[in-house]
């Protein structure tokens, strides 16, 4: 049986190691702040000082940072993975991050002998959770049907994309869908509700019909309960949303819709809302209409 690690415990990272652990598989772990190391210890896994631990003890490493430096850290880093891996090892980076770094990170590790994909999700913390994760694959196809079985313990709809960064291109993509689908929730909600009619109602009927999403359901009650607790943090979604509009630089292309979003998450962001979840959105566009959808 290999040996695995897990580099990254966080809001995702936490419930996605438990399942390897819960399958059976030798784990280790490793993140900066420690409580959720001791919560998977408690249950088995070997808690690591540094990543160059955790890469000296297994031959599967997945890793599920924030950001694209943190990924940097991470491998190449001091103590890093880089400084611990052994020859024919695997590191999956399932955090989303840089396409383009991504590239220049595979091919540090192919240096070291060593194949990476990335395999970044979506589904958010209820799908980290229930291991309902949609899971999208870049890199070599053999070195896919090799660590899919371990990505199947996580997810469920698991897409092998392309080469090394098409799983984080991919992933780009979808932050852009739900980024755009946040907001034209809350202008429908923000619309219903200072037209004077019910928005809880408004919602329960859109969800039956063609402007029903998941968004809706599960972002759109957040909003009427004014339950913004993360779920998935403002300052992740503008780190997204960067990606893109820096891709979408990159390629000369326009992205209207991205832009928007991205400036509503901005100013989201200015008034003190980094750490709420993104459907928080909805408070950018309260506050250009002077009215609030609820209390
Ligand atoms: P999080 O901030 O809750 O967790 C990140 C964890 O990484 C933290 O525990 C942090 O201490 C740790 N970490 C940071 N730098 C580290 C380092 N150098 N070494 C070891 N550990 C380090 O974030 P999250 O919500 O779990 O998101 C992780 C990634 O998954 C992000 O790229 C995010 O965009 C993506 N993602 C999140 C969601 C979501 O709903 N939260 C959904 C899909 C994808």
């Amino acid at each position: 049986m290999a040996k695995l690690g897990f580099i990254g415990l966080g809001i995702m990272g936490k419930p996605m190691a438990g399942h390897l652990l819960a399958a059976g598989h030798m784990l280790s772990v490793f993140d900066i702040v420690s409580p959720s190391v001791n919560e998977l210890a408690e249950k088995g896994a070997a808690a690591c000082k540094n990543s160059k631990e955790v890469a000296q003890k297994s031959d599967i490493i997945f890793v599920m940072v924030p950001d694209t430096p943190d990924v940097e850290t991470v491998l190449f880093g001091k103590d890093g993975v880089a400084d611990g891996i052994k020859p024919g090892s695997i590191v999956v980076d399932m955090s989303s991050i840089s396409p383009t770094a991504t590239k220049e990170f595979a091919q540090k590790l192919a240096a070291f002998s060593v194949k990476m994909l990335d395999a970044p999700v979506s589904g958010g913390q209820v799908g980290a959770q229930n291991a309902t994760l949609s899971i999208m694959v870049g890199g070599d196809p053999e070195v896919f049907a090799q660590i899919k079985p371990y990505l199947e313990l996580m997810g469920k709809n698991i897409i092998h994309i392309g080469g090394n960064g098409d799983g984080q291109t991919c992933k780009v993509a979808n932050q852009i869908a739900v980024a755009i689908t946040i907001e034209a929730v809350s202008e429908a909600l923000l619309f219903a509700a200072k037209a004077g009619a019910d928005p809880k109602k408004v919602r329960e009927a859109l969800l039956g019909g063609f402007a029903q999403s998941k968004i809706l359901d599960l972002h759109g009650e957040r909003m009427l309960k004014r339950n913004f607790a993360p779920g998935f943090r403002v300052k992740l979604h503008q780190k997204d949303l960067n990606l893109a509009l820096q891709g979408g630089r990159e390629m000369g292309i326009s992205l209207p819709g991205t832009a928007i979003a991205a400036q509503l998450l901005n100013a989201v962001a200015a008034q003190g809302g980094k750490d709420l979840d993104h459907s928080a959105m909805v408070q950018a566009l309260e506050i250009l209409a002077a009215h609030k959808i609820s209390e």
